[in-house]
């Protein structure tokens, strides 16, 4: 499926259209798959249309095509929060057995106290995000009129939470962290991304003072 402007006059939002573009259809073109750091299995590149005609029926959205992927949005944003959630929590799984199962400077790694405070601090980044997100999906569930604001802070807390805990993680294995071997870094990695997916977190920050002050925020918060 293929998203484009297809009237200009009223730009991104009022303007976009969706085609089913068949992979066969002459002119359209795969230029290039794009190497990432994690999330592999998403297929990111560059397509190529030239001179590419379709019949009129693979036409399946005219116009509002933006406005109906919104209605996806919601789903979006929570389920970026939760994989978050769920990567830091396996991050936070591996790292108490580690920190229990290992000795540094004749005793657990545990035992350190500066680690205990770290875990400590996991923990805590880990109940809050999944107490949010719950409180969140009830909001949502229950049509409540804040919901649309709770989603942008639920994304900017859960993911940036999630980065922190992975980081800590890292840490903690010491050089282990950055081997390949224990998976530990394919964590840190997995939360990196949730950092920019369905908008930057900076992005959320304009949406929630838009919810938030609507008739005074400033251009930056853009039309939605
Ligand atoms: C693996 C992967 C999967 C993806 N999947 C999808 C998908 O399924 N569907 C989809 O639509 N997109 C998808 N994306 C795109 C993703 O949503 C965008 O990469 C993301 O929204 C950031 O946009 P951008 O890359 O154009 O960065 P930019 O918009 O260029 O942002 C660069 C920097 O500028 C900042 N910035 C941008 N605009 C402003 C502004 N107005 N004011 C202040 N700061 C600003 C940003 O916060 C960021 O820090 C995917 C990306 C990746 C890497």
């Amino acid at each position: 499926m293929v998203y484009a402007n297809t009237n200009p006059d009223v730009g991104i939002v009022e303007g976009t259209s969706c085609f089913v573009v068949p992979r066969d259809t002459p002119g359209f073109k795969i230029e290039t798959v794009n190497e990432k750091m994690e999330r592999r299995y998403i297929i990111n590149g560059e397509v190529l249309f030239d001179n590419c005609r379709l019949p009129e029926d693979h036409l399946l959205i005219r116009d509002d095509a933006y406005l109906k992927i919104r209605t996806y949005s919601v789903a979006g944003n929570t389920a970026e929060a939760a994989q978050a959630l769920g990567v830091a929590q396996g991050a936070f799984d591996k790292t108490v057995l580690y920190v229990q199962e290992h000795f540094q400077g004749g005793r657990r790694i545990i035992q350190h106290q500066v680690i205990a405070a770290r875990l400590a601090n996991m923990a805590t980044r880990l109940e809050a995000a999944r107490a949010f997100l719950y409180y969140t999906g009830r909001a949502i569930d229950a049509g409540a009129s804040d919901a649309g604001k709770l989603l942008h802070m639920l994304k900017i807390h859960c993911v940036e939470s999630a980065f922190e805990v992975c980081k800590d993680a890292v840490e903690i294995h010491g050089g282990s962290g950055v081997m390949t071997e224990l998976g530990i870094e394919k964590h840190f990695r997995d939360a990196t991304i949730a950092l920019h997916t369905d908008g930057t977190t900076d992005i959320h920050r304009f949406r929630i003072v838009n919810a938030m002050f609507p008739d005074t925020v400033g251009a930056y918060a853009g039309p939605l």
